[in-house]
């Protein structure tokens, strides 16, 4: 019996998911109709790997959504400045990374529009118009408090996971493999401020940045364009 109600609780949570994700953006498949790609970037402004990923993307010409973290974003409002003086969008993933869904109502708020005012106050001309939940972990509440703040949920379709080194081959291949038209690619400039430090600052987030130097050609190659996220509302 145990092993059947752990079975139907596992089922209910799964249906309970994709309800949830049906509410968030994975993906701009419906829109457009073009092979448009979109790269975003969790958890920084960190002043290591940032600086390196602005210039990659300078160096190509394409547009990313940083999703910055906003105590970082205090504590770095030059790197946030820079993104938006060369033509990215800033956008909301919280004020200190928490699970959301582990927060309580208030808290939940503040973590929301204290990162939003954190962006503006960094940068008057940044206005967060994404938001994406820390750990990918979406429930009503967030989406609700989400819309309330005036954003729009933003979860990913591809996720190479660059964040756990496997190698910039890997990443490139990874991202090339399930990549399709309106596909919004996970990506990371920094980490939590919760994670475990197991490599240097410079060492960090180097495979992203390299992956990213082949990945915007490749993509390019087969006949994607990188876009800015659509403003749909
Ligand atoms: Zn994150």
């Amino acid at each position: 019996m145990a092993g059947r109600n752990s079975h139907r609780s596992e089922r209910a949570r799964a249906v309970k998911e994709r309800v949830t994700l049906s509410a968030v953006r994975c993906d701009y498949a419906d829109v457009g109709g073009s092979r448009a790609v979109y790269l975003t970037f969790d958890d920084g402004p960190n002043p290591f790997c940032t600086p390196e990923v602005l210039d990659v993307l300078a160096q190509h010409r394409v547009p990313a959504t940083f999703f910055v973290i906003g105590t970082y974003a205090t504590e770095h409002p030059e790197l946030i400045r820079r993104m938006i003086a060369e033509g990215h969008e800033v956008a909301n993933h919280t004020m200190t990374h928490p699970d959301l869904s582990r927060c309580g109502s208030a808290k939940l708020r503040d973590e929301v529009v204290t990162a939003s005012e954190a962006i503006r106050l960094a940068c008057p001309r940044a206005v967060p118009r994404h938001m994406r939940a820390p750990y990918g972990i979406w429930t009503q509440e967030v989406l609700a408090m989400s819309a309330r703040a005036g954003l729009t949920a933003i979860h990913w379709s591809v996720d190479p996971r660059d964040w756990s080194r496997p190698g910039v081959d890997r990443i490139v291949n990874s991202v090339m493999a399930s990549v399709r038209p309106g596909a919004i690619v996970l990506l990371h400039d920094g980490y939590p401020p919760d994670e475990e430090r197991l490599y240097t600052d410079a060492t960090l987030r180097d495979q992203t940045t390299k992956a990213l130097s082949y990945l915007i050609p490749a993509l390019q190659r087969c006949g994607f364009a990188i876009r800015p996220l659509p403003q749909l509302h």
